[in-house]
Protein backbone atom coordinates (compact mmCIF):
# COMPACT_ATOMS: atom_id res chain seq x y z
CA UNK A 1 0.00 0.00 0.00
CA UNK A 2 1.57 3.22 -1.28
CA UNK A 3 0.94 6.47 0.24
CA UNK A 4 0.13 8.19 -3.12
CA UNK A 5 -2.75 5.37 -3.86
CA UNK A 6 -4.19 6.80 -0.12
CA UNK A 7 -4.06 9.90 -1.38
CA UNK A 8 -5.52 9.39 -4.05
CA UNK A 9 -8.21 8.02 -2.54
CA UNK A 10 -8.32 11.11 -0.11
CA UNK A 11 -8.75 12.72 -3.22
CA UNK A 12 -11.62 10.43 -4.77
CA UNK A 13 -13.68 11.38 -1.71
CA UNK A 14 -13.03 15.13 -1.77
CA UNK A 15 -11.02 15.26 1.11
CA UNK A 16 -8.45 18.01 1.56
CA UNK A 17 -4.54 16.91 2.24
CA UNK A 18 -3.90 18.82 4.56
CA UNK A 19 -0.51 18.41 6.66
CA UNK A 20 -1.56 16.04 10.07
CA UNK A 21 -3.46 14.22 7.15
CA UNK A 22 -0.06 13.20 5.30
CA UNK A 23 1.69 12.76 9.09
CA UNK A 24 -1.16 10.28 9.82
CA UNK A 25 -0.83 8.37 6.52
CA UNK A 26 2.86 8.57 6.75
CA UNK A 27 2.68 6.96 9.65
CA UNK A 28 -0.17 3.96 8.12
CA UNK A 29 2.08 2.77 5.59
CA UNK A 30 6.03 3.37 6.98
CA UNK A 31 6.49 -0.45 7.33
CA UNK A 32 3.47 -1.57 5.78
CA UNK A 33 3.09 -5.13 7.83
CA UNK A 34 2.63 -3.34 11.32
CA UNK A 35 -0.83 -2.02 11.54
CA UNK A 36 -0.63 0.86 13.85
CA UNK A 37 -2.48 1.59 17.06
CA UNK A 38 -4.26 4.83 17.78
CA UNK A 39 -1.39 6.10 19.78
CA UNK A 40 1.12 4.97 17.73
CA UNK A 41 -0.27 7.08 15.23
CA UNK A 42 -0.25 10.16 17.54
CA UNK A 43 3.36 9.54 18.68
CA UNK A 44 4.86 9.05 14.86
CA UNK A 45 2.70 11.23 13.32
CA UNK A 46 3.33 14.33 16.02
CA UNK A 47 7.06 14.07 14.75
CA UNK A 48 6.38 14.98 11.00
CA UNK A 49 3.44 18.12 12.15
CA UNK A 50 4.85 19.05 15.61
CA UNK A 51 1.05 20.72 16.14
CA UNK A 52 -0.68 17.47 16.29
CA UNK A 53 -3.05 16.83 18.99
CA UNK A 54 -4.21 13.52 19.91
CA UNK A 55 -8.35 14.55 19.57
CA UNK A 56 -7.04 15.98 15.56
CA UNK A 57 -5.57 12.17 15.39
CA UNK A 58 -8.82 10.49 16.55
CA UNK A 59 -11.01 12.67 14.48
CA UNK A 60 -8.85 11.95 11.71
CA UNK A 61 -8.89 8.28 11.82
CA UNK A 62 -12.40 8.27 12.12
CA UNK A 63 -12.97 10.51 9.24
CA UNK A 64 -10.87 8.01 7.08
CA UNK A 65 -12.46 5.02 8.16
CA UNK A 66 -16.07 7.04 7.31
CA UNK A 67 -14.82 7.43 3.79
CA UNK A 68 -13.53 4.12 3.76
CA UNK A 69 -9.94 4.78 3.30
CA UNK A 70 -8.56 3.18 6.24
CA UNK A 71 -9.64 0.20 7.89
CA UNK A 72 -10.12 -0.88 11.54
CA UNK A 73 -9.53 -3.74 13.05
CA UNK A 74 -10.88 -4.32 16.82
CA UNK A 75 -9.96 -6.67 19.28
CA UNK A 76 -11.37 -7.52 22.63
CA UNK A 77 -8.90 -6.13 25.66
CA UNK A 78 -6.43 -4.41 23.06
CA UNK A 79 -6.11 -1.21 21.05
CA UNK A 80 -7.95 -1.21 17.72
CA UNK A 81 -5.24 -1.38 14.97
CA UNK A 82 -5.64 0.42 11.31
CA UNK A 83 -4.97 -0.71 8.10
CA UNK A 84 -4.71 1.16 4.73
CA UNK A 85 -4.69 -2.29 2.84
CA UNK A 86 -7.92 -2.82 1.55
CA UNK A 87 -7.39 -5.72 -0.70
CA UNK A 88 -8.88 -8.96 0.73
CA UNK A 89 -6.10 -9.98 2.17
CA UNK A 90 -5.18 -12.35 5.21
CA UNK A 91 -3.59 -10.94 8.86
CA UNK A 92 -1.01 -12.60 10.40
CA UNK A 93 -0.90 -11.65 13.96
CA UNK A 94 1.94 -12.09 16.19
CA UNK A 95 1.07 -13.29 19.52
CA UNK A 96 3.77 -11.82 21.63
CA UNK A 97 4.78 -8.56 20.11
CA UNK A 98 1.38 -7.80 18.33
CA UNK A 99 2.88 -6.79 14.74
CA UNK A 100 0.66 -7.61 12.14
CA UNK A 101 1.74 -9.03 8.69
CA UNK A 102 -0.22 -8.72 5.36
CA UNK A 103 -0.18 -12.20 3.45
CA UNK A 104 -1.63 -12.10 0.19
CA UNK A 105 -4.42 -14.60 -0.31
CA UNK A 106 -3.74 -17.43 -2.03
CA UNK A 107 -7.61 -17.64 -3.29
CA UNK A 108 -10.21 -14.92 -3.12
CA UNK A 109 -13.97 -15.93 -2.48
CA UNK A 110 -16.28 -14.89 -5.03
CA UNK A 111 -18.92 -13.25 -3.35
CA UNK A 112 -21.61 -13.03 -5.55
CA UNK A 113 -21.25 -17.18 -5.78
CA UNK A 114 -21.69 -16.67 -1.99
CA UNK A 115 -24.94 -14.68 -2.61
CA UNK A 116 -26.17 -17.05 -4.82
CA UNK A 117 -25.63 -20.64 -3.09
CA UNK A 118 -26.53 -19.12 0.38
CA UNK A 119 -29.02 -16.58 -0.24
CA UNK A 120 -25.90 -14.48 2.32
CA UNK A 121 -24.74 -11.08 1.85
CA UNK A 122 -21.21 -10.58 2.71
CA UNK A 123 -20.76 -6.86 3.76
CA UNK A 124 -16.97 -6.87 4.83
CA UNK A 125 -14.56 -9.89 6.28
CA UNK A 126 -11.74 -10.53 8.18
CA UNK A 127 -9.50 -12.88 7.69
CA UNK A 128 -6.57 -13.23 10.39
CA UNK A 129 -3.99 -16.23 11.42
CA UNK A 130 -2.40 -16.04 14.89
CA UNK A 131 1.28 -17.30 15.64
CA UNK A 132 4.28 -16.10 16.37
CA UNK A 133 6.12 -13.45 13.87
CA UNK A 134 9.92 -14.07 12.79
CA UNK A 135 11.31 -11.64 15.49
CA UNK A 136 9.80 -13.08 18.51
CA UNK A 137 10.47 -16.85 17.15
CA UNK A 138 14.35 -15.88 16.72
CA UNK A 139 14.32 -14.27 19.98
CA UNK A 140 12.62 -17.26 21.68
CA UNK A 141 15.08 -19.31 20.26
CA UNK A 142 18.39 -17.50 22.10
CA UNK A 143 15.99 -17.28 25.36
CA UNK A 144 16.04 -21.18 25.42
CA UNK A 145 18.86 -22.95 26.51
CA UNK A 146 18.65 -25.85 24.42
CA UNK A 147 22.47 -26.37 24.57
CA UNK A 148 22.17 -26.88 28.47
CA UNK A 149 19.48 -29.39 27.88
CA UNK A 150 21.38 -31.18 25.15
CA UNK A 151 24.25 -31.33 27.83
CA UNK A 152 22.27 -33.05 29.81
CA UNK A 153 20.45 -35.77 28.27
CA UNK A 154 23.42 -36.85 26.53
ZN1 LIG B 1 6.33 -10.95 17.07
ZN1 LIG C 1 -3.55 -6.21 6.86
Amino acid sequence: MTKEAIIERLKEKGLNITSPRLAIIDVLVEDGHFHPGASHIYREAKKRHRSLSLSTTYATIHEFIRHGIIKALEFDGKENRFEGNLDEHINLICERCGKIIDYKAPISVDRLDVAKTTGFVITSNRWEYYGYCRDCIKNLNSATPTGELRKRHS
